[in-house]
């Protein structure tokens, strides 16, 4: 999975120190970041060093490299600078760039949204100690948010439940999933979400792994469970398009390079998975 980059340790412990040359700067806008594009076939995030006379924002550290953000009005770009989306980050070196600019996306993302109390109107201001807002007149604070999401795998004997979204470009097969609602707990939330999109009932619900998503926010919590009952399927038709119960050996063999979700199809796959 993508956030799992050891050696390297990733420490987002928020110490803000003065940023060395050949630290990262990632320089954000509206949900994506400028790149070095000078040479088109390797785009570069580029170093403090090329933009030594700014101030930006402490994010994290991988190892003894640390990680800032800037905002483009921070800095005058030179025109090899390109906007890029995130993943144009996933094949550049060293290998934990991706799991770093989407967590820097993440980060910034909330600050992006956390200029002004949502109290009061105030401008708030960061603190010194910690990643935290706060607001100046009215004392409120706001911390970094992360929307909790379960990940759902059900089986039924040898098989398991496979589902794929309507109105989405994404066309290969997903597990169930769904945001945690305020007041659910995360087995409650999965029992909900499975009787929401297929109409099926669960039992022996047990934790398996969990992800930090940067791009939803959130942190992913990777449950199976068991079918209770009737298999009949129903689906809830304006978010699903399929949900099918597929056999072990039906199901094609997952990239688990990236996510929980195909990590957790190719453990009931290769049936290393079974309890
Ligand atoms: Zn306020």
């Amino acid at each position: 999975m993508i956030h799992q980059i050891a050696p390297h340790v990733f420490d987002n412990q928020y110490k803000p120190r003065p940023p060395k040359a050949d630290d990262y700067i990632f320089i954000y806008a509206k949900g994506q970041f400028y790149l070095d594009c000078a040479d088109e076939k390797a785009p570069r995030v580029p170093l403090f060093a090329d933009f030594p006379e700014s101030e930006p924002r402490y994010l994290f550290a991988i190892d003894e490299t640390a990680f800032y953000l800037l905002w483009e009005n921070d800095v005058s770009l030179p025109e090899s600078y390109k906007l890029q989306p995130t993943f144009a980050l996933f094949p550049l070196s060293p290998g934990f760039m991706a799991f770093a600019g989407l967590t820097a996306s993440h980060i910034a993302a909330w600050y992006d949204k956390r200029r002004i109390c949502g109290r009061c109107g105030a401008a708030l201001v960061h603190s010194d100690i910690e990643r935290k807002m706060d607001c100046p007149e009215c004392r409120a604070e706001e911390f970094p948010q992360i929307n909790p999401v379960v990940i759902v795998g059900v089986t039924n004997g040898d098989r398991l439940m496979l589902t794929r979204y309507a109105n989405r470009p994404v066309t290969h097969f997903a597990l169930i999933a769904g945001f945690a609602e305020i007041g659910e707990s995360f087995e409650e939330c999965v029992a909900r979400e499975v009787y929401e999109e297929v109409g099926v009932r669960v039992k022996n619900i047990r934790f398996y792994k969990s992800q930090p998503w940067a791009m939803s926010g959130s942190l992913l919590a990777g449950f199976y469970c068991d079918l209770d009952g009737d298999e009949t399927v129903t689906l809830q038709e304006d978010e699903l398009s399929e949900g099918l119960w597929v056999p072990r050996d039906e199901i094609p063999e997952q990239d688990t390079r990236m996510a929980l979700t195909a990590e957790m199809i190719e453990q009931f796959r290769i049936n290393q998975f079974t309890a």
